[in-house]
Parts: structure tokens; C-alpha cells; sequence
């Protein structure tokens, strides 16, 4: 199958099979440590990598393999390296193609372990990283140092839904010889294709969207063939490897994937609309709305305003407690990208680790409340917010 040909919606549910003798419809799922050869020959090319094929479930797996080529294929890479989860994925970034004495440029509103892996693991083994904003190239540019590697973002950001120039922060990473890594997580490749915006790397949280329905922890790199063989050498030296189930959960997932996103979208935004003219609201964040400041980068890059809605609600962290707490159908929790509707107060849980300043500085107020709309029904998430609002 000539993948180019055909639309997203179509690969998503029908790139990458990869049939066994028995000529299964639905993709198989091996769950094998290892695999057998049929002489000492095939078993020393193997190895060599002159022929292709299976070895040991640490790095060849077909149920991992039909993922990684179905995740390519979305979002039009060359190759896919699949991890056990997101922050495997980003580790495995930089330790496949950085070393010691390499410098990042990372966005500031990134994903809390993130920062936490850039500044207190990697730092130890020098490798240092600069914050910048994420909505203003030039502070990339400024911060650019001879060593500068990687430029690592999330657009759009949590909780704040901050949209960056996937573009802009290419060419100035091009320009310095270094890597731009988009983490995609917030739209999936059925919203946002990186690479066709510029970037060198894509990476994923297939925890989220990808699997769609809150089961299974998985990640994923893409990007050229060149620079995965280094993310890969790592997965294979190391070992933090999807399991051949979680792949499974997340190939089925993809096949769902750009009728959810829509799905999600559409909800979110007739949500975010209603918050806008609630009395009880100072403010939403939602790229999908005019009033947000990168609307128009945002509707060029993305193909719509994604599942993330944040807002302040008037009267503090005492009034945003009241909104979470009046709620029967959402589940506080911190994770998002699943069919069930989540609520979440950040500055009192995915941002209390930061000082009241930081917070401050980053926009986190005390009456921020995200929500990641699930696929239930818009009224009833109204409804279920609306009990606090008009507490
Ligand atoms: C959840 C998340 C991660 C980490 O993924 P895990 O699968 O939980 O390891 C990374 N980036 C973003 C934006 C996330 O939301």
C-alpha cells in the first residue's frame, strides 16, 4: 500500500498491517520475548542486521512494529521508535542524539516532568537547558548558545493552551544547527503534522490521545531515518520498551483517532464559547476561540482548536475548588486525552511544585481550571460545571 495516497482517517485504520500465516483481519497482537531462526545462518544475519527481521521483544516486536508504522505513516516520518511511555520517549531523545556538554532550548510551559527531567537528571550529566517563551521566537534566538542541540516544545501548551510558530522556531533551530522537537501531544497527528510545519522530531504521549480512552501508558519518537537510528540504538541498549499489549491497545486506538479529535474539538469549543459569556469566568484559554492571542497561528497550524479548555474563574482558588468540587460527572484527575471528561486545578496539583512566583509568572492563576473534554455529551459537561460557576 502506497501510503501517500491516501488520507489520514484511511491510514490510521489500515497502514502498517502486517498479517501472520493465518491472515488475521484485525492486527494480531505477539506476545513473545523471542523469536526462533531457522539455522545458525539466519541467526548471525539477523544479528548483523543483513537480513530483516525479529530478534528479541526489547526492539522487534510485530504487534510495536505495526504501531510504528502506523504512527509514521500519520504523521509522515520516516520511522517511528515506540517507548514504554511519553518521558521514556523524551529521555531517549536526548540520550540518543545529545551528549555531555550539549545545551537545550526548551519552551517554559512544558509538561511538569519534563522540566524536571531536563533539570535535575539530564543537568547532572551536563547537559543544561534554557526556559524561554513559548510565543516568542527571538527569545529562542537570544538564548541560542555555540553548543545549543535541541529546541524542545509543546504547542499548544498546558494548562494555558499557549500556541508557538512551529515555523519560526525551525528556521531559527536550522539556522543554529540544532533540532527542533515538537511534543504533539496536546493535538495527535489527526490536528497537527510537526514535520510538515518544519520540525526535525515529533514525540508523543500515545498515553493520551493516541490510546484515547485512559488504558495504557505508551510513547513514540519520529523523525528521518538518520536521526531515529540513534533514538533506537537507545531503546535496543536500554531497554525502555513498549509492550507488545500497550501497542496493541494504541494501534486499535489509532483507528479512532481523527473522528475522537474532531469530536473533542467540536465540544470544546461550543464549551469554551459558553465559559466566555458566564458571568462567573474572568477569561478562557482556547485556541479555537478569536480572542485567544495566537488564533490565527493557531487555525494555520492546527486543524482545529483541540480538547483543552482553561479558565479563570472570578474569586480565586476558593472559587475554582468550588467549580471542581460541584462537579458529579468529571473526574478530578490530572491526566487528559480520554473519552471521560477530566477537571483538574493546577496550581494546587500539576504546578504546585513551582513557587507562588513562578506560577505567577507563568500564568498560573489560583482560579485556573482545565478542562479536557471527554466524548460525553457538551450539555451535560455544562451542567456539571455550571453548579459551581453559579454557586
Ligand atoms: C503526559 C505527558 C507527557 C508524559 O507522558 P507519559 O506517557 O505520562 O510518560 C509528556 N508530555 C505531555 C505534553 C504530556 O501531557
Amino acid at each position: 500500500m502506497s501510503d501517500l495516497d491516501y488520507d489520514i482517517e484511511t491510514l490510521a485504520v489500515r497502514s502498517g498491517i502486517v498479517r501472520s500465516q493465518f491472515n488475521e483481519h484485525s492486527e494480531a497482537m505477539f506476545l513473545t520475548s523471542s523469536f526462533v531462526f531457522k539455522n545458525a545462518a539466519q541467526a548471525a544475519a539477523r544479528f548483523k542486521g543483513e537480513e530483516p527481521g525479529m530478534i528479541y521483544a526489547r526492539f522487534t516486536n510485530p504487534t510495536v512494529n505495526m504501531l510504528e508504522t502506523r504512527l509514521a505513516a500519520l504523521e509522515g516520518a520516516e520511522r517511528c521508535v515506540a517507548f514504554s511511555s511519553g518521558m521514556a520517549a523524551i529521555l531517549a531523545t536526548v540520550m540518543g542524539l545529545m551528549k555531555t556538554g550539549e545545551h537545550v532550548v526548551a519552551s517554559r510551559s512544558i509538561f511538569g516532568s519534563t522540566v524536571q527531567l531536563f533539570s535535575n537528571i539530564l543537568g547532572r550529566f551536563g547537559i543544561e537547558t534554557t526556559y524561554v517563551s513559548p510565543t516568542d521566537p527571538e527569545d529562542w534566538r537570544r538564548a541560542l548558545k555555540p553548543n545549543t542541540k535541541l529546541f524542545f516544545v509543546e504547542s499548544p501548551s498546558n494548562p494555558l493552551t499557549e500556541v508557538s510558530d512551529i515555523g519560526a522556531l525551525s528556521a531559527i533551530a536550522r539556522q543554529a544547527g540544532a533540532w527542533l522537537a515538537v511534543d504533539n501531544c496536546f493535538c495527535s497527528p489527526a490536528l497537527q503534522r510537526p514535520l510538515a510545519l518544519g520540525a526535525d522530531i515529533v514525540i508523543h504521549s500515545a498515553t493520551k490521545y493516541l490510546d484515547g480512552q485512559g488504558r495504557v501508558l505508551g510513547g513514540a519518537v519520529l523523525g528521518s531515518k538518520e536521526l531515529m537510528e540513534g533514538v533506537y540504538t537507545f531503546l535496543r541498549t536500554a531497554g525502555p520498551t513498549l509492550s507488545a499489549f500497550n501497542a496493541w491497545v494504541i494501534l486499535k486506538g489509532l483507528e479512532t483517532l481523527s473522528i475522537r479529535m474532531e469530536a473533542h474539538s467540536r465540544s470544546a469549543l461550543e464549551l469554551a464559547r459558553w465559559l466566555e459569556s458566564h458571568p462567573g469566568v474572568e477569561r478562557v484559554f482556547y485556541p479555537g476561540l478569536s480572542s485567544h492571542p495566537q488564533h490565527e497561528l493557531a487555525m494555520e497550524q492546527q486543524k482545529t482548536g483541540g480538547g483543552i479548555v482553561a479558565f479563570e474563574v472570578k474569586g480565586g482558588q476558593e472559587a475554582a475548588w468550588r467549580v471542581v468540587d460541584g462537579c458529579k460527572l468529571l473526574s478530578i484527575t490530572a491526566n487528559l486525552g480520554d473519552a471521560k471528561s477530566t477537571i483538574t486545578h493546577p496550581s494546587s496539583t500539576t504546578h504546585s511544585r513551582m513557587t507562588a512566583e513562578q506560577r505567577g509568572f507563568a500564568g498560573i492563576g489560583d482560579g485556573l481550571v482545565r478542562v479536557a473534554v471527554g466524548l460525553e455529551s457538551v450539555r451535560d459537561i455544562q451542567n456539571d460545571l455550571a453548579r459551581g460557576l453559579n454557586a
